[in-house]
Formats: C-alpha cells, sequence, structure tokens
C-alpha cells in the first residue's frame, strides 16, 4: 500500500519535473537567444526594386545596425504588387535574421488576391511602424494638362491613349491610382512595374504618363522640375512641399491615401528576439538623423511608442477594415 502510493507520489513528482524541466529549457532557449542575438548580420527584405520603400529600408537599417551591433542589410525581392518578398520571409527560419519591409499592401493584398500563399495577419511577428508617407500625383513632361481640373478633362477625352504606371496589384500606387479613377470615372491604361523606382524611369523618359508615388520619390523630381506635379494625395499638404496643393483641395474632395511602413517577422520568432529587434526600431524612429532623412522626403517618422508589434497589429487590422468596403466596391482583383 505505502510503496503503491509511494510510486503514485513518485509519477506525479517525475511529471511535475520534468514539466519544470521543460518550461526552464525553453526559458533558458529564449534568454540565450535574447542573449546572443543577433550574433550576425540582420536582412531586411523589400519586395520591391530600389525605389522608395528600399530608400525607407536603408535608412532605418543603418540606425538600428547601431544599437544592434551587427550590419542590417538590404535585399530586394522585387515582384509586380510586393507579394513574393513576404511570401520568402514567411518560408525563412524564424531566427530574426530575415525580416521583412512592407507598407499599406499588407493591409490592401490579402483582399486584392484572393489566392495568396501568404496571410499578414497570421504569417508574422509584428515588429512595429516605421513612417507615414504622403503620395503626389504626378505626370510626364510632356503630358499638355497643367492642372488637375486639366488632368480630368484630358483623361476623360484621351482614356484610350492615357497610360497609369504603378507597382502592381496592391501596391500603394495602385490603390492611388485606383482611387483616382473613381473620382475621375474613366479607366486609363494602367502599366504594371516591379516597383515605382522602375516606374519613375519611365515617366522620366515619357513612356508612361501618370505615377502617384510617395514624396519619397517624387521630391527630387518635382523640385528640379522633371515631372508636373497635380497635387499631393494627403488631406493634409506636405511640409517638405509646402507649396504643393493637395488633391482635395482641387475638388476631389476626401481623396486620401498614405503610404504607412513596418516591420515583420516570420511567425515564431521567439519573443525575446522581436523585442529586440522593435527596441532597435524604437531606436531608429528616436534618432535625429532618421527623423531629419524621412523629414526631408516629406515622410513622418512615427513616435516609438508605435514602432511596437501591438501598434503595427492595431493599425494592420483597422487599414484592413478600411480598404475592404473600398476595394470591394471597386470590383477588381487580381486573381
Ligand atoms: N511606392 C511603391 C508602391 O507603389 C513601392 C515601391 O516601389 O517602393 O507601393
Amino acid at each position: 500500500m505505502a510503496n503503491s502510493r509511494g510510486d503514485r507520489l513518485s509519477v506525479k513528482a517525475r511529471a511535475l519535473a520534468a514539466g519544470l524541466a521543460a518550461g526552464l529549457a525553453a526559458l533558458a532557449a529564449a534568454t540565450v537567444a535574447a542573449e546572443e542575438f543577433p550574433s550576425k548580420a540582420v536582412t531586411i527584405v523589400v519586395p520591391f526594386a530600389p525605389g522608395p520603400t528600399d530608400t525607407v529600408a536603408r535608412i532605418v537599417a543603418r540606425s538600428m545596425s547601431a544599437s544592434l551591433g551587427q550590419p542590417v542589410l538590404v535585399e530586394n525581392r522585387p515582384s509586380v504588387g510586393g507579394i513574393v518578398a513576404p511570401e520568402a520571409v514567411k518560408n525563412s527560419r524564424p531566427d530574426g535574421y530575415t525580416i521583412l519591409i512592407h507598407h499599406i499592401g499588407m493591409a490592401t493584398i490579402p483582399i486584392l488576391y484572393r489566392k495568396l500563399r501568404f496571410d499578414p495577419l497570421t504569417d508574422f511577428e509584428y515588429i512595429g511602424l516605421i513612417n507615414e508617407v504622403p503620395m503626389t500625383l504626378v505626370g510626364s513632361e510632356k503630358l499638355p494638362p497643367n492642372d488637375v481640373k486639366e488632368l480630368i478633362r484630358y483623361v476623360r477625352e484621351h482614356k484610350d491613349k492615357v497610360t497609369f504606371a504603378h507597382a502592381g496589384v496592391g501596391a500603394a500606387s495602385h490603390l492611388c491610382g485606383l482611387l483616382f479613377m473613381s473620382f475621375v470615372e474613366a479607366d486609363v491604361m494602367s502599366v504594371p512595374y516591379k516597383g515605382t523606382g522602375p516606374a519613375m524611369n519611365d515617366l522620366l523618359g515619357g513612356q508612361v504618363d501618370l505615377l502617384c508615388d510617395q514624396t519619397i520619390s517624387t521630391t527630387s523630381q518635382i523640385r528640379s522640375g522633371k515631372v508636373k506635379v497635380y497635387g499631393v494625395t494627403t488631406l493634409r499638404r506636405v511640409a517638405s512641399l509646402p507649396e504643393i496643393r493637395t488633391l482635395d483641395e482641387q475638388g476631389l474632395t476626401n481623396f486620401d491615401v498614405a503610404v504607412w511602413q513596418a516591420l515583420y517577422a516570420p511567425k515564431g520568432t521567439p519573443r525575446s528576439v522581436v523585442r529586440r529587434l522593435s527596441s532597435a526600431l524604437q531606436a531608429a524612429v528616436r534618432d535625429p538623423q532618421v527623423i531629419h532623412r524621412f523629414a526631408e522626403l516629406g515622410a513622418t517618422t512615427y513616435p516609438p511608442e508605435m514602432a511596437t508589434p501591438d501598434a503595427l497589429e492595431v493599425r494592420l487590422r483597422s487599414e484592413i477594415a478600411r480598404w475592404r468596403p473600398i476595394i470591394d466596391k471597386t470590383g477588381i482583383y487580381a486573381d
């Protein structure tokens, strides 16, 4: 009797000890991961060709590298719509060494693509938000209209020949183009690229007529007069381009689309590693050089409390809720 009771007790005790040991091992592994991370270079994967998102990644990478004590590299995995890079990061080792930068597209891609091989809401750990950037609607120097009124008339009269460049269905430039078309009530020919960097090159060369892009790319072209500028895509003017009127001011009432950028890690990345990356991002958004550089390019750096996993999750969910009815109304899907 005493023996069997003793046996039962020792089975329980053994189970308890095993559970405790597993818990301690997990804790130790997480602590080691946190203490050791990063022991080599971290790579930020950019979903587009060199252009505005790439520029944001490089500015942030430089500052994060200083606080992580390891190089932070930038790798471009360009694709039309920016859908290849998230899938690649989703499938990479969840160890914090491969992370993703993406923009508002993380909220609109799952609505625009009904067959997608990643889910922004379940396949990633959130690191935090970086910044917010207005776009500007710009045109080739060769395009006859000089302001929005003339542009609307011109687009309606020449819809078979006007071309609108963008970075693919799901990209911010595409979203902005869609919004413009719905305001103007005309469909023009859309020309997809693997990023607005190459789209801007063709706009400068006169091969395409119109492009909506982040001020990060358009500011220098506007200042040097190499493109025609029709307006800012947010309700407020851009501090770095104060003379440029918003589209809303010019009669496209409530035209409001800004690009926000954020960092993600593959699902399953240890919590401690995500925290380390997130605090490096917080240091970056506090870095005066980063704030200054973004401001020169028309972008607003988010405060550190938004460079956090929670803030990014809230933003992602609210943006999906905002864009779903708008996109469903257009009935335009990528697949
Ligand atoms: N600005 C681009 C877009 O349309 C992306 C990029 O090339 O950075 O989403």
